[in-house]
């Protein structure tokens, strides 16, 4: 098999079992290699380290699929390893009765460049990187086995591809999609799923606990979200036995797609809610001059910062949407602020929260750290892996 030679001194990330493996630790490759194809990576010594998947475009050159370097990389390896990943679902209690759930998270469930999303019957899949695009087919396979799903529906159409020269890809891969829209029930609330044209996989399930304890948390609340989307928090706020429900997205279809999912959940008061299209940062100073206040404020903006190297200016658009934030909330009231920012980690985000909290002059106090649902796990030798970080403020 071709090996991929590491420069010396290049094996100490692998040995911490971290997977990527960067261009400029590359000496050479001996043989040949298409991108996706497995190679065996041997240290400047020639001692066999792991197999990994190449990738020649990339920065990350290859992605380790196992660090034993004997392992065949082959359609039973995938069938263990993604009937592995679905298996860690099922003894998690906050999971166990979920309809929606991210079966494979990547890099952290061992698959790099793999995302199964399972909404009911249908499984979302997401392949990122040359080797799992180059491994569809066994994948696709081992999911259907390992979940029983009806269809399996690709939406391999995230910019990341990019980077590793893939095209993007989208369709049913396996079975057909059940006609109709595809729902989910969540915590007690009905959502739509569209799995063909929705953010990500078609739905936010890294924010299922978060949504579950905005709801909580919002009882007899006059509540304001931020980046509503296709209305989760704002549907969970209701049912929590929120007051009133101000929602602000700037897109037109995901502002459609809440309203068809309040119509779902009849038993939620629709009276109490309010809909506007608008860019938040615009509507939380209108807000202010109109002399509006809320009881709770969820902000769950889109990623300022796709890299470290934006985390400046995203700092100043977290900075201004909490200060404005901050500045709408009545005493006693709740921030629930996000970044989805890979870029901005928490101790950067809590700083600039706290910033914001200082600029608008008000003392607050956090109640809980938040981060993404324990189907979207971190590896511990991956940090990369974290990107979801929130913080619940309370005012004192
Ligand atoms: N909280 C949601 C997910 C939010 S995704 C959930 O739990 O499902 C971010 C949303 O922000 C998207 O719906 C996008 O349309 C919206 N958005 C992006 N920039 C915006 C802006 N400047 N003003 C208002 N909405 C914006």
């Amino acid at each position: 098999m071709t090996q991929l030679v590491l420069k010396p001194g290049k094996a100490r990330s692998l040995a911490r079992r971290h997977p990527w493996i960067f261009a400029g630790s590359v000496d050479r490759l001996d043989g040949r290699a298409r991108p996706g194809d497995t190679v065996t990576v041997v240290d400047s010594d020639g001692t066999e380290l792991a197999r990994a998947a190449w990738s020649p475009e990339s920065q990350i050159r290859a992605r380790v699929w196992s660090f034993d370097p004997q392992q065949a990389i082959d359609h039973a390896f995938f069938k263990r390893a993604v009937a592995a990943s679905v298996a860690r679902r099922q003894t998690h209690p906050w999971l166990a009765g979920q309809q929606g759930v991210r079966l494979i998270h990547g890099e952290s469930d061992g698959l790099p460049g793999v995302i199964a999303d399972r909404y009911g019957k249908v499984v979302a899949l997401q392949l990122t990187s040359a080797g799992a695009d180059k491994w569809r087919e066994a994948i696709v396979a081992a999911i259907v086995q390992a979940t029983a799903c009806e269809a399996v529906f690709e939406r391999s159409d995230s910019e990341v591809r990019g980077r590793e020269g893939l095209e993007p890809v989208t369709g049913c891969v396996y079975g057909v999609l059940p006609d109709g829209a595809l729902t989910i029930v969540e915590n007690g609330v009905r959502m739509e799923v569209d799995v063909v044209g929705g953010h990500k996989t078609g739905f936010y399930l890294d924010q299922r606990d978060n949504r579950l304890l905005t709801g909580q948390l919002a009882a007899g609340r006059d509540v304001l979200n931020c980046f509503c989307y296709s209305g989760g928090f704002s549907l969970q706020a209701l049912a929590g036995g929120a007051r009133s429900v101000v929602s602000i997205d700037s897109s037109a279809p995901a502002l459609a797609s809440a309203a068809r999912n309040l119509a779902l959940n009849p038993q939620l008061d629709a009276s109490r809610t309010e809909w506007c299209e608008d860019d938040v940062f615009k509507a939380l100073r209108s807000l202010r001059e109109a002399g509006r206040s809320f009881d709770m404020i969820i902000l769950d903006p889109p990623k300022f910062a796709p890299s470290a190297a934006y985390a400046e200016r995203a700092a100043r658009a977290y900075k201004d949407i909490n200060l404005s934030g901050f500045r709408l909330l009545n005493p006693g009231g709740i921030l629930m602020t996000y970044s989805c920012s890979g870029g901005v980690g928490l101790e950067l985000f809590q700083k600039i929260v706290a910033g914001a909290a200082s600029d608008a002059g008000v003392e607050a106090r956090i109640l809980h750290r938040l981060g993404a649902a324990p189907d979207h796990p971190i590896g511990l030798a991956v940090p990369e892996g974290e990107y979801l970080k929130g913080l619940a403020c309370q005012l004192g």
